[in-house]
């Protein structure tokens, strides 16, 4: 392979990724991946973002990056949001379903690219507006799935779900088909709720999914081979494309922070690092017990604190947040902010023993690719099959009983499990053992870079 230039007959791929930042990152990744292996990438960039995070991420990675070249998309104002009655829009899904009804503006920028572009890659969240795009420029459209395998065979099987009118309410399990029978309270709970704008979105996404020429995953072989062999033999739904994982995909740049220096002074394998990752805030109660239980626990840790889902709106202090008095209390083994830290940079630190996370799908691959166990607690959306799978795979534990976030846990209960949790020699073994595995999958001639060149060759081909 090439890592240099241009090479002669090499793909012009463009990128089309959707809102927030476990979206962006993975297309900034395979971005600076193509681009490195010798493909012309151009990243086609929403105007205007939903965070201040996104937007500093583009400039910046166009910045550092100049020969990924760059196609400003102005979506249209959004005048008349399609929203249910009973629950707060969540801005981020309000951005999907922008960007989706602007995909008419598409054919005539994505055409004017030159040299003509071979192939797309675009995110789920824009798979049904992007079908007919593709097909009027007669470029082959590959969907990049942000999420775990599993969370593919639930967006693939669930219009079929809808089409049939089965009702998903009364059994207490869902099944996939080919796929081990799921306990229905690791859904996502917006879809048993029939006007949610996720449930709509998600059964529009499956169903763009099927018309794709190909399904590029951020996962491995070994963390998930089951679901994605039933995924590639065709019994979660026919005619479903090939699905390539290629992941972990590894990061374009290594940052840092003023919480370097703090980290560097602890002792190898000491500090639990707590973060929910780019756009879940906790309120105050849930601030309050697991600050209580972090104190509790004993144990050292860097907690990134969000105050607000979206940045922009996010203006309190952190003493705001958790209190002078819990301030001065752990100051001596804890370190609490409220910045945009380089996740990928701390979880390499060796000071770093464990992580609470609420397995966000990019955070869970960035935990296996450096081995770092993982207390799963998750929150919303798809955090639940994501924690499952950071169960089954050995690289961490999840507390069933603690539910979804925003569920009353008391300080107590957290600090005891943490304890657990960072004393837990057994579990290290294994979170290193997926992480050898991770590196593996992805470094020269393991199976996701193969999945990787097979994709580059296959959109070689001009079809
Ligand atoms: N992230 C980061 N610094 C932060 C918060 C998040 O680098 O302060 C990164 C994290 O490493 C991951 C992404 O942002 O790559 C968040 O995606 P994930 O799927 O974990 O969760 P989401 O934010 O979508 O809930
Ligand atoms: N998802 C999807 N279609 C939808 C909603 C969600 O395919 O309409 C998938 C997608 O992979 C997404 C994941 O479910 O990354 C979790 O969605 P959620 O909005 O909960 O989290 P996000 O990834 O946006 O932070
Ligand atoms: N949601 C989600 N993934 C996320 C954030 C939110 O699926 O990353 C869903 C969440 O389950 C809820 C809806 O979007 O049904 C609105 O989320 P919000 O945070 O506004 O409400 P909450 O669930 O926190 O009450």
């Amino acid at each position: 392979m090439a890592t240099g230039g241009r090479m002669e007959n090499s793909p012009h791929v463009a990128l089309l990724p959707s809102a927030g930042m476990g979206h962006l990152t993975p297309f900034l990744r395979l971005a600076a991946t193509l681009a490195g292996r010798g493909c012309t990438v151009t990243l086609v960039v929403t105007h205007p973002t939903v965070s201040l995070t996104e937007s500093q991420h583009i400039t910046h990675f166009l910045s550092t990056h100049p020969q990924v070249h760059s196609l400003n998309f102005h979506i249209l104002p959004f005048d008349d949001p399609i929203t249910d009655n009973s629950i707060p829009t969540d801005p981020f899904f309000l951005q999907f379903e922008a960007i989706q009804r602007s995909g008419h503006l598409l054919p005539p920028l994505l055409s004017s690219l030159s040299p003509p572009l071979s192939s797309l890659v675009t995110d789920i969240m824009l798979a049904p507006t992007i079908d007919p795009v593709s097909t009027h420029l007669c470029l082959p459209n590959y969907v990049l799935f942000t999420s775990c395998a599993k969370m593919l065979a639930l967006v693939a099987h669930f219009p079929t779900v809808s089409d049939k009118g089965i009702s998903i309410d009364l059994d207490p399990n869902f099944d996939i088909p080919g796929l081990p029978t799921l306990p229905k309270s690791w859904l996502p709970p917006p879809l048993f709720d029939q006007t949610h704008i996720f449930r709509r979105l998600l059964i529009s996404n499956g169903r763009g999914l099927i018309k794709a020429k190909g399904i590029l995953t951020n996962t491995f072989q070994a963390l998930e081979s089951e679901t994605l062999a039933t995924l590639n033999d065709g019994k979660i739904v026919s005619g479903l494309p090939p699905v390539l994982a290629i992941g972990p995909l590894e990061p374009y740049e290594y940052g840092q922070g003023p919480w370097i220096s703090w980290l560097s002074a602890q002792p190898a394998g000491s500090v639990m690092y707590v973060s929910f990752g780019s756009r879940t805030a906790l309120s105050k109660e849930e601030i309050r017990e697991l600050g209580d239980g972090l104190e509790k626990s004993g144990v050292r840790f860097l907690w990134v604190l969000k105050g607000n889902k979206v940045d922009k709106e996010d203006s309190q202090e952190i003493e705001d947040l958790v209190g002078y008095d819990f301030l001065k209390r752990v100051k001596n083994r804890g370190l609490i902010v409220k910045d945009w830290v380089d996740q990928w940079v701390i979880l390499e630190h060796v000071a770093i023993g464990g992580f609470l996370s609420h397995c966000g799908w990019n955070s869970v691959t960035e935990a296996a690719w450096h081995g770092v166990p993982v207390l799963a607690w998750p929150q919303h959306g798809d955090q639940k099959l994501n924690a499952s799978i950071v169960k089954s795979s050995g690289l961490g534990l999840w507390e069933e009983s603690w539910g979804w976030g925003g569920e009353k846990l008391k300080g107590e209960e957290i600090g005891k499990r943490i304890r657990e949790f960072m004393e837990n020699e057994e579990l290290k073994k294994k979170a290193t053992n997926v992480g050898e595995e991770a590196r593996k999958a992805a470094g020269k001639g393991g199976n996701s870079e193969k999945a990787l060149i097979e994709f580059m060759q296959t959109s070689k081909k001009i079809l």
